[in-house]
């Protein structure tokens, strides 16, 4: 008799459907028999530079080493980090990916009998975390695009155990000033933790933004995660990290797996630190890029939702899936959203100038009424 495996499943992870990413340039490539040279993606949020110079030769110099097992301690990382963000080492947690950083919480302080708030519209992994462990996801509506503060605190009962705030979220680009932040965290019970999912903070430019880092002092049950795969520009290489009180780090390194970072990994991310020219880069090119997106969305007459990241969300109205295959067919890649609750919308991530203008072209094609031009390519 044939066995069903899915209903050997733990029950939250037979009603689980994977993560959704950005379609790869070579599987776009390989499906449309295109040079994958040709092919722009702009659909995971990826930093266009390129990664820093200074974390290649990093990687390069590592490479002797990659018979031997990481530093499962990450010292020379967390080194790094705590001396930038004034720190103990002993508050940091590092993660494959900040990713990794959710899931470990997530398995720490929820189960079966757990409440985990999280935002409409808020970043998919909150959700699957949750689902996977069995714990009760309270999805929370969204006030314009955004993440609806009060409604999340008032949503905490005495099963509540986790709270994820994106800030700023993907894929809306919203974000909350410290204000907003600071009050909301002062809402929170002291057993229940909040987890500010800060992995686009490095973008945030301006005084009125909150520093997850610097709120740890005044609110113990606050931890914070980044990530070195946007502005930094390490995406493949799966690092982030979490800093919050070092009674809660200890807990999540119990549970993180004791090799969860890669040599090479470490030593980029190591080496970037110390690149802040990269960085200033980065939000060189993004703020332009933004602008330059956001101009182009004016003259086509599409709205969108103002961005604090390095994408923005645009609505294109119900064509969206005609139009996001009409960017495939033209080589351009960009990410449907429909699977967030938002049809009329295609996340776009921040590109070079060029890369912007062969998104924008190509949406201008695409937009057009079938018959005169979209539907032929
Ligand atoms: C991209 C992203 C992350 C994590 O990415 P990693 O590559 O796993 O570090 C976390 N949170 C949000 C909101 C993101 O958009």
């Amino acid at each position: 008799m044939a066995i069903d495996y899915q209903s050997l499943a733990v029950k939250g992870v037979q009603a689980l459907s994977p993560y959704q990413p950005g379609k790869p340039i070579e599987e776009l490539a390989r499906e449309l028999g295109l040079n994958p040279a040709d092919i722009v993606k702009l659909a995971s949020n990826e930093n266009p530079l390129g990664p820093s110079d200074k974390a290649l030769a990093a990687v390069r110099e590592a490479l002797p080493e990659l018979c031997l097992y990481p530093d499962g301690n990450g010292f020379d990382l967390k080194q790094a980090l705590a001396a930038r963000f004034g720190v103990g080492m002993d508050q940091i947690t590092l993660g494959n990916g900040s990713n990794d950083v959710l899931e470990v919480i997530a398995r720490c302080f929820a189960d079966r009998d757990s409440e985990v708030v999280f935002s409409q519209y808020a970043f998919a992994v909150y959700p699957l975390v949750t689902q996977a462990i069995g714990a009760k996801g309270i999805s929370v509506p969204a006030k314009a695009w955004g993440h609806d503060l009060d409604a999340m605190a008032a949503a905490v009962t005495d099963r509540t155990r986790l709270i994820f705030v994106a800030n700023p979220n993907n894929p809306t680009g919203t974000v909350h000033e410290a204000e907003a932040i600071e009050a909301f965290l002062e809402k929170i019970p002291a057993n229940v933790l909040v987890v500010l999912d800060e992995a686009y903070c490095e973008y945030l430019q301006g005084d009125q933004y909150p520093d997850g880092v610097k709120l740890l002092s005044r609110f113990p049950n606050l931890i914070v995660c980044r990530t070195f795969s946007k502005a930094w520009g390490l995406a493949a290489l799966r690092v982030g990290y979490s800093i919050c009180s070092a009674a809660i780090a200890d807990i999540l390194n119990r549970v993180r797996q004791p090799f969860n970072v890669d040599t090479l990994a470490l030593a980029a991310a190591t080496a970037v630190l110390g690149d802040d020219q990269y960085l200033e880069r980065s939000r060189e090119v993004n703020a332009a890029g933004l602008k330059q997106l956001e101009q182009a969305f004016d003259r086509l007459g599409l709205g969108y939702i103002p961005s604090a990241g390095n994408f923005i969300a645009v609505d294109v109205g119900g064509r969206a899936q005609d139009i996001y295959q009409s960017l495939l067919a033209q080589g351009v890649i960009v990410r449907p959203v429909a699977g967030y609750g938002m049809p009329n919308h295609l996340r776009v991530s921040v590109g070079l100038q060029a890369d912007n203008d062969r998104f924008i072209d190509a949406l201008e094609h695409a937009l057009q009424p079938p018959g005169q031009g979209a539907a032929d390519v």
